[in-house]
């Protein structure tokens, strides 16, 4: 089935493009969402380590015991604050539907 599709750019009706016909606008959402996506996860890629990614590296792959034991210690406490607070909001979104 055809569909038309309103180019916001230059407002030419399009029957079935991925791009504008008139002015090659990109109108197909979903490969513009994967153009997003990919430009966003190259910008992760490319992110210079800040200091709190260098601290955290650092302690997780020190040659101390304790200072990785505390590491985890402080990772499992983050990790089963997450669950709860999810559990949380679950059961807030839950309730008065
Ligand atoms: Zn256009």
């Amino acid at each position: 089935m055809a569909s038309l599709k309103l180019c916001p750019k230059c407002h030419t009706w399009n029957n079935d493009r991925d791009y504008c016909e008139k002015c090659n606008h990109l109108l197909n959402h979903e490969i513009a969402r994967k153009i997003e996506v990919e430009i966003q996860e190259e910008k992760e890629a490319n992110r210079e380590l800040d200091a709190v990614d260098i601290f955290i590296h650092k302690v997780k792959n020190s040659r101390f015991l304790l200072v990785r034991g505390v590491y985890y210690l402080f990772y499992s406490i983050w990790f089963i604050y997450t669950v709860i607070v999810s559990i949380g909001v679950a059961i807030i979104a839950a309730g008065p539907g």
